[in-house]
């Protein structure tokens, strides 16, 4: 099926996207497509206008700048996937980015685009969570800036306004002994998680100062599960320890049965994947 008819906008700023978000009529804001257009083909979503950000070349970055890592709203998943820097210090986003989608939809999709969509089978939404990211907007009253945390409201919904659009997001730049990591199990290439974990640990003489965990798939949300992550933290990491913080993530989880496997089976396999994730991202770590 095609597309209902709408009008396309290109804006070449952010301010000039921002002023016709505030302007139009139903706008809705089109980054790589690839979840928007299918919306659109089978009508399930209808915008009257579309303001196209391909062509506001200030949001195609990934940087490191000010102790963060930037991601640009145009920031394809394939950026992520080919970054020399992302491989170097971000194990948990290089981990990701390979097991998203398919290869052309990696080429085209941004990881913004998959946290503005705020699917709680996305996978990135998971991983800022892990690294206390930020969601950074462009409105009518400047920049706002909102914690990963705080961000995902319910299925396909979030903080941002309709009058706004995400710039970039944010996350922390490692220390030096920080390691970070994202499993995902799916039944096929092409798919989404059934379960997903990120994790990310500080060490200091080895032990865990600061911890992050958090849960593709298995609720309503991406979730983070600050009792593993309460758990984790002034401890020397150890197999039983990892356990522990699988046990409360199996706990946070509230996956649902479907096509693809029982809730039992995906709560075990988030306490399973909370462990293997741990142990990633502690070695990476040191
Ligand atoms: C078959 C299939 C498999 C997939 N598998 C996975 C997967 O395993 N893991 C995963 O994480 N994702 C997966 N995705 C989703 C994919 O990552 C998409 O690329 C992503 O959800 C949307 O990114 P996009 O740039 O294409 O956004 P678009 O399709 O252009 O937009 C998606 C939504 O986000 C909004 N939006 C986009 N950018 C902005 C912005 N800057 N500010 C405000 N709103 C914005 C749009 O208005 C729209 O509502 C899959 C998609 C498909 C079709």
């Amino acid at each position: 099926m095609k597309a209902a008819q709408f009008e396309h906008h290109e804006p070449t700023t952010v301010e000039e996207a921002v002023s016709l978000l505030g302007s139009l009529d139903e706008p809705t804001v089109l980054a790589g497509g690839q979840s928007l257009i299918p919306m659109m083909r089978f009508r399930l979503a209808r915008p009257e206008t579309v303001i196209d950000l391909n062509h506001i070349a200030d949001l195609d970055f990934l940087e490191e700048e000010n102790g963060h890592l930037r991601i640009g709203a145009l920031c394809r998943h394939v950026d992520i996937e080919e970054s020399a820097l992302v491989a170097e210090k971000y194990g948990s986003f290089a981990d990701a980015a390979p097991l998203v989608a398919d290869p052309q939809i990696r080429n085209r999709g941004t990881v913004v685009g998959s946290v503005a969509q705020s699917d709680p089978k996305g996978d990135w939404g998971t991983v800022l969570l892990a690294h206390d990211g930020e969601v950074v907007a462009a409105g009518p009253d400047g920049e706002r800036v909102m914690p990963a945390a705080e961000f995902f409201l319910l299925p396909y919904d979030n903080m941002l306004g309709e009058d706004e659009l995400i710039t970039e997001l944010r996350v922390p730049t490692p220390s030096a002994h920080e390691g970070s990591s994202y499993h995902k199990l799916k039944r096929k290439v092409g798919d989404y998680a059934m379960v997903g974990v990120a994790a990310r640990v500080v060490l200091d003489e080895g032990v865990i100062t600061d911890a992050g965990v958090a849960l593709t798939a298995v609720d309503i949300t991406n979730v983070s599960v600050p009792d593993a992550e309460e758990i984790l933290e002034g401890e020397t990491p150890s197999g039983d320890l990892f356990k522990r913080a699988g046990e409360a993530a199996a706990e946070t989880a509230n996956p649902e049965s479907d096509e693809h496997g029982s809730a039992d089976y995906k709560e075990n396999m988030t306490r399973v994947l909370t462990q293997r994730a741990l142990a990633d991202a502690v070695e990476r770590a040191r």
